[in-house]
């Protein structure tokens, strides 16, 4: 309208300046909507179209939660029950569109006084590109609390935490334990559980971000994303008492609240997404039952911590290649010479095993740079021996990087561009982080070997999966777990499973390595056995220094067999184990002690 022509009526002035205020709350949502404070619907107005059509072609006088889908009535009711007088936190809510489908909207608003309290709701259809529905869209739910899973809370959590990053207010986590829930379970029954689980869900999605950002992550563990202060000893006590309505003896249970701040700042967005995940894994696998509710609330912002500061210092590491390379030889037990080398790292800061330091970067995902890190230090130190000169060494792999194209990608392009010493090396895939999907990592094991290089399955019976590893996986090796080994001649049951898996291994043309020899007596044994190479302290403990493969051998050393094979060509499917032999078995000693 012209600014001249202004109104003159105090009615019209009425009607005008309401119609203002309706532009207002459009400029912002699709839909608004006025409740009684019983959460029956005064007025509805806007795109009320791309709901489900009401009963009776009207809104006014349904309840709001009957606009709501199912899952979500529990998670609307309870929202509208807290509801304040101050602006609501915005919530997704999928609420019953039109034609059927879920339609998922971001509702916010007011409770007001002044208006008898009512509330007035804005619903604002979240578009299919927002990231915030890319992210509930793939949400994968647990059924019986309506919360996302451990991998998909996981997700949103890093979301939030970049949205923070990204200057979006700082939020925290918080981990909810309740620690006798065991107990409780076996106390109550299924349906009491199931129920228990429902509400707390509710109670959870009505404070979490968005609505959303919940999730079950274990036996009476939870875990949810809220604003800074909110006020958990309330939330606690809330839960508490939420067991014990449910409880038929009215005991219920303990709750106890551990929170993170997101807003660790020290590293960088991936790091600090790759400590959260780490610290969301270890509270999941934590038996935290018997900790002191202080312990336990400080405990995983102490591990949080820790984690960033461990990242970062594994970065520097690896950067800038604080590191070292011990090879240790695996030999043919029947010859005692030596076959190849297994490449093992060593870190300044551990004093004797990288295990802790491996595992940790396995379970942050970071091992695959280290992995590729450490095939082009061995690849240099090949380099200073020469191709003439460079034995072969196996290095070991993280299976969980073989699954990753990004990985085996940037692998191959190590590897070409060292075209004289890449036929040098092998591989050994270790299953200590478990092997996620099998034909891809077959897959991977496949372009290995096509392109010459012989792959070792390491470890095998040391996890749950041996057998049906060996099903998927074509390799050229099989090592034998060293604590089966360590054992074999102690301790029939395990001398009877090392006889199994290496029966196993000849039956199917794979070639045997034993590690974790120690001693004359094993090795022995193990060569009875018909198990082709060793490896363990008995041959050579892992040095520094690699001997260069055309070493002229010692007196006493019985003769360098010619190579068995080429790097280059595909191993034969059947070998025939080498008869054992009692004067070469002597030689171990002097050749390689
Ligand atoms: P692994 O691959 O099973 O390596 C064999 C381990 O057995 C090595 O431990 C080696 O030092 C140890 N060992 C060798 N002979 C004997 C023996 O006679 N008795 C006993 N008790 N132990 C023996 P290490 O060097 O501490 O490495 C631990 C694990 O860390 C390795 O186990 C491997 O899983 C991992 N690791 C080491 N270097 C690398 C690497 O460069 N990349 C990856 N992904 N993992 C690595
Ligand atoms: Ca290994
Ligand atoms: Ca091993």
């Amino acid at each position: 309208m012209a600014r001249g022509e202004e109104v003159s009526s105090a009615a019209d002035t009425v009607r005008t300046e309401r119609d203002r205020f309706v532009a207002f709350a459009f400029a912002a949502a699709d839909i608004v909507l006025e409740l009684y404070p019983d959460g029956c619907i005064r007025f509805a107005a806007g795109a009320t179209s791309a709901l489900a059509p009401p009963k009776g072609g009207k809104f006014e006088g349904l309840t709001f939660e009957s606009l709501v889908v199912e899952e979500d009535r529990g998670v609307a009711r309870r929202i509208l029950a807290e509801a304040g007088q101050h602006r609501m936190d915005p919530v997704i809510l999928t609420m019953s569109g039109a034609g059927g489908r879920p339609l998922r909207c971001v509702m916010s608003g007011y409770r007001i006084a002044d208006f008898g309290n009512h509330f007035f709701i804005s619903l604002s259809v979240v578009r299919a590109n927002a990231a915030a529905t890319q992210a509930a869209s793939n949400i994968k739910r647990d059924e019986e609390s309506g919360l996302a899973d451990a991998d998909s809370f996981s997700e949103l959590a890093a979301e939030v935490l970049k949205a923070g990053r990204e200057g979006g207010g700082s939020s925290e986590l918080t981990f909810l334990t309740l620690p006798d829930f065991e107990a409780f379970r076996g106390r109550v029954g299924e349906d009491v559980r199931r129920r228990l689980a429902q509400q707390i869900g509710e109670q959870l999605r009505a404070k979490a971000v968005d609505g959303m950002t919940a999730g079950r992550l274990g036996d009476g563990r939870y875990g949810f994303v809220h604003r800074a202060g909110l006020d958990l000893a309330g939330l606690e006590e809330e839960i508490a008492e939420t067991t014990r309505a449910l409880d038929p003896e009215k005991r219920g249970m303990a709750v106890s609240a551990s929170t993170l701040d997101l807003a660790s700042g020290s590293l960088d967005e991936d790091g600090a997404i790759r400590a959260l995940t780490y610290t969301i894994k270890k509270y999941m696998t934590s038996r935290d039952g018997t900790l002191s509710v202080q312990s336990l609330s400080d405990s995983y912002e102490g591990m949080l911590n820790d984690a960033v500061e461990r990242i970062a210092n594994f970065r520097e590491m690896v950067g800038s290649r604080a590191f070292r390379v011990a090879f240790q030889p695996i030999v043919s037990l029947e010859t005692g010479a030596v076959h190849h080398y297994e490449a093992l790292a060593r870190f300044a800061d551990d004093v004797d095993s990288p295990f802790e330091t491996i595992a940790f970067a396995e379970e942050t995902g970071m091992i695959g740079e280290f992995d590729l890190m450490m095939c082009q230090r061995v690849l240099e130190i090949l380099g200073e021996l020469g191709p003439d000169d460079a034995p072969e060494v196996a290095v070991n792999l993280s299976g969980r990087s073989l699954s990753s194209t990004v990985f085996m990608d940037a692998l191959e392009a190590v590897l070409e561009r060292n075209p004289a010493l890449r036929s040098r090396l092998l591989f050994e895939v270790t299953e200590s982080a478990e092997i996620a999907d099998l034909s891809d990592s077959n897959a991977a094991i496949q372009r290995l070997r096509r392109s010459g290089h012989e792959v070792c399955l390491d470890d095998f019976g040391a996890g749950a999966a041996a057998f049906s590893y060996l099903r998927e996986l074509t390799v050229d090796y099989v090592k034998i777990d060293g604590a089966y080994v360590r054992d074999a001649l102690d301790d029939k049951q395990i001398r009877a499973f090392l006889k199994a898996m290496n029966g196993l291994c000849r039956d199917l043309g794979i070639e045997t390595v034993a590690e974790w020899v120690e001693n004359e007596a094993t090795a022995s044994f193990l060569m009875s056995q018909g198990v082709q190479f060793g490896q363990g302290y008995y041959f050579g403990r892992p040095v520094f220094d690699l001997a260069p493969a055309r070493k002229p051998a010692p007196e006493s050393a019985p003769p360098q067999p010619k190579k068995a094979k080429s790097k280059a060509k595909p191993k034969p499917e059947t070998t025939t184990p080498p008869a054992p032999s009692s004067v070469r078995r002597r030689g171990f000693r002097e050749t390689w002690g």
